[in-house]
């Protein structure tokens, strides 16, 4: 089982659950700025507005995916 992954960044904490992640890259292809798995980091949450992060993660198929909004 490998562990959930959090990533912090102002108004919204984004986490990744690898375990049910099915690959079907539509968070790669829908926001390449915030989610590249060529950088050690993969999601970089600040790379783009809250909205435009929160609405690629509400498109992510599986749930691996997941934010909460900060206030
Ligand atoms: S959109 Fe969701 S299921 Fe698809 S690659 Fe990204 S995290 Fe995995």
């Amino acid at each position: 089982m490998k562990r959930l992954q959090t990533y912090d960044a102002p108004g919204i904490t984004v986490t990744f659950d690898p375990n049910v992640c099915r690959h079907s890259a539509v968070c790669l292809r829908t926001l390449p700025a915030v989610f590249d798995v060529g950088r050690r980091r993969w999601v970089a949450p600040e790379a783009a507005a809250v909205s435009e992060v929160a609405a690629a993660i509400d498109a992510c198929p599986s749930g691996a995916l997941r934010y909460v909004l900060k206030d």
